[in-house]
């Protein structure tokens, strides 16, 4: 019973400051307009933030647990505020839940211009100079380029037609998937593409119209990839904009490092062979570049996860000078070729040189990697590559990306650290935990399994397979059990089919999408996979009642661009490196259980060190929502059971 004398709860301040009090009323009115219509304090908290940083313009780290509504609470403030906004996800479920769904609906229910575009790599578009060449040339200019035993005609005359009616030439709106071969006969690639002033076709460029329409929006929606190569680049590739959203922070540093890192792999070789070979009867080149290919897979196969600390070494330097050579020879013999007035050559030839070009720089750069940069070789074995990576993002991104614009990263986990990681001045720097709107302590348990076998003992597996059986037996089915290998989840897979009666699905039997829906749709069924579900995840409902996690996911001690990083680090290596990774994993893979109010299940982590570890089992369990916890088997199997009834 309510005490009748006890204060009434204080209601929050209203703003003082006027353009938070205007993007507050205006989440207000979108809020009202949404099905369910709540208003969700953590939004509104985040909104607020937002709008006081782009205002002030400080830089905010806001983490915001699963059912903030982050997306709403930073689209909004950018869009009252009017000025030009970059959002960079990391997923393309975020990208297209932005632009198809989020923008359509701010547009609709808020009286403020808003428009948007969105904005992708070049080979995601269709490429009308390759289009009229394969039109042009027909089944013999595909042999030129050597893809004509690779795409089909019939497929590539579809895409043909489909460009011609198509607004965007965006590959994610073809009626279905293209093969990977006709895909790569249409499309170019950034390090291909001199852009649009050197092509006949280039005024009806499907990339260049992107460009230029995101060059007019006020808000752009591009992927962190895209972001990163932005800022390597120099800053060439957005438009100028005053405000950018890091929306699945989490991923950010290691995105940056990918981009602006290097990747050079045999097919480098190949593809500029035949581009020469297109236009150029030179065979000692093309033969030339084709033998380096060749050595190239021979040298580097057997040395996949190697790093090379000391730099290239003999063999690979001798092979990488001799890539050089011969790139800068096929450069030169491109240059001297004289198209005349054969468009479609004069296409050919620049497109080439760019790949040369661009081939030729990358090369010296690995020649000379120093200090801070990281060199290895990268599988699988049919497709090793050299791979350089920056040690550490944070200065590039401190020089090349924060000093001219309000950044707000985002997430539903932040990582610990991850201002230093990615260079955020701290001087100009907002923190702010909006938390979740879900009662974590009703709704979910976490069960660790303190008994079991430390996970590098001798029995763990077989320890975790009981668990699993006793655990799915209690939920009925309805688990999402997630591994740190394939290994693991094969050999639970395995033991447990005819140990439990429901159906078992392996991430190895479809892509995806499909695994998903068909785990939504039948309750009874668990769902067994490894890295690539500990994410983007999103089953409401009682088709998952139960998550379970077989061990703290640390990074591998291998893994040559951390083993460098642990090195600069020193004993803060654990700290700064590893637990930071485990502990956004960790948070992203429990995050999957409780996706609505209505939802209730359990968190089983079998891995025991997170009861017993002394270092670090508090960093993890901060970090994970504020469940109830148990140690005891038989009180996360009642609370299993209870929801069945
Ligand atoms: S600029 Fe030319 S080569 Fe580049 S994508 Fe556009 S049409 Fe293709």
């Amino acid at each position: 019973m309510p005490d009748p004398d006890a204060a009434a709860p204080a209601e929050p301040a209203e703003p003082t400051d006027p353009t938070v009090r205007r993007t507050l009323s205006a989440l207000d009115r979108v809020t009202a307009a949404l099905p369910g219509g709540e208003t969700r304090d953590g939004q509104r908290e985040m909104a607020a933030a937002v709008a006081a940083a782009v205002k002030e313009r400080r830089h905010l780290v806001v983490q915001a647990g699963t059912g903030t509504g982050k997306s709403l609470a930073y689209l909004v403030p950018a869009i009252v505020a009017g000025r030009r906004t970059v959002v960079a996800t990391a997923t393309k479920a975020l990208q297209d839940q932005l632009a198809g769904k989020d923008l359509p609906f701010l547009k609709e229910h808020l009286d403020l211009d808003v428009s948007w575009a969105m904005l992708k790599g070049r080979s995601n578009y269709v490429c009308r100079q390759r289009l009229r060449e394969i039109a042009k040339g027909g089944e013999e200019q595909l042999a030129l380029d050597g893809l004509a035993e690779r795409a089909s005609s019939a497929e590539l005359a579809e895409l043909a037609a489909w460009a011609e009616d198509s607004p965007t030439g965006d590959r994610a709106e073809l009626p279905r998937e293209p093969s990977p071969s006709a895909w790569a006969a249409v499309s170019v690639s950034a390090r291909e593409c001199p852009g649009a002033s050197r092509f006949p076709s280039g005024g009806t460029c499907f990339a260049e119209a992107a460009r230029t329409a995101a060059a007019e929006a006020s808000l752009v929606v591009v992927n962190q990839h895209l972001y990163g190569l932005h800022v390597a680049s120099g800053g060439v590739l957005l438009p100028e904009h005053d405000v950018v959203v890091i929306d699945e922070a989490h991923a950010f540093e290691d995105v940056v490092s990918a981009t602006a890192g290097l990747d050079i792999a045999a097919t480098r070789f190949s593809t500029l062979a035949r581009a020469i070979g297109a236009i150029l009867d030179d065979q000692p080149t093309t033969d030339g570049l084709e033998a380096v290919a060749a050595r190239w897979d021979r040298a580097l196969t057997p040395e996949v996860g190697r790093r090379l600390k000391g730099g290239l070494g003999e063999e690979l330097g001798t092979l990488v000078a001799l890539a050089v050579e011969r790139t800068d020879r096929a450069l030169a013999g491109l240059r001297a070729i004289d198209p005349g007035t054969n468009a479609e050559a004069g296409a050919r030839k620049q497109r080439a040189m760019q790949l040369a070009g661009s081939l030729l720089d990358e090369l010296h750069l690995l020649s000379a990697p120093g200090p801070t940069n990281v060199l290895w070789i990268e599988g699988p074995d049919s497709r090793p590559s050299l791979r350089l990576a920056p040690l550490d993002v944070a200065s590039l991104l401190a020089e090349g990306a924060w000093p001219n614009v309000t950044a707000v990263l985002t997430s539903a986990t932040i990582p610990p650290g991850l201002d230093h990681a990615v260079g955020l001045p701290t001087e100009r720097l907002v923190d702010l935990d909006v938390g979740s709107p879900f009662d974590y302590e009703q709704q979910a348990l976490l069960y660790c399994a303190a008994s079991l076998p430390d996970p590098r003992q001798p029995g763990f597996d077989e320890a975790v397979h009981d668990e699993l059986e006793a655990l799915i037996d209690a939920a009925g089915g309805r688990t999402l059990a997630l591994f740190t290998s394939f290994r693991a989840m094969d050999a639970a897979a395995e033991a447990l089919r005819g140990r439990v009666d429901h159906p078992i699905m392996t991430q190895r039997e479809r892509p995806k999408p499909a695994l998903l829906a068909a785990f939504s749709a039948d309750p009874a069924t668990c769902l067994f996979a490894t890295m690539g579900f500990w994410q983007g995840v999103d089953v409401p409902g009682p088709s998952l009642s139960l998550v379970t996690i077989d061990r703290l996911p640390f990074p591998r001690p291998d893994e040559p661009l951390l083993q460098a990083r642990r090195e600069l680090a020193r004993e803060a290596a654990f700290r700064t490196v590893d637990l930071p990774r485990a502990v956004t994993l960790m948070a992203q893979g429990v995050g999957r259980l409780i996706r609505s109010t209505e939802d209730r299940g359990v968190v089983a982590v079998l891995d025991p060190r997170l009861a017993t570890s002394k270092s670090y089992r508090w960093d993890i369990v901060r970090a994970l929502p504020p469940m109830r916890r148990t140690r005891d088997r038989a009180e996360a199997e009642q609370f299993l059971e209870a929801l069945r009834s």
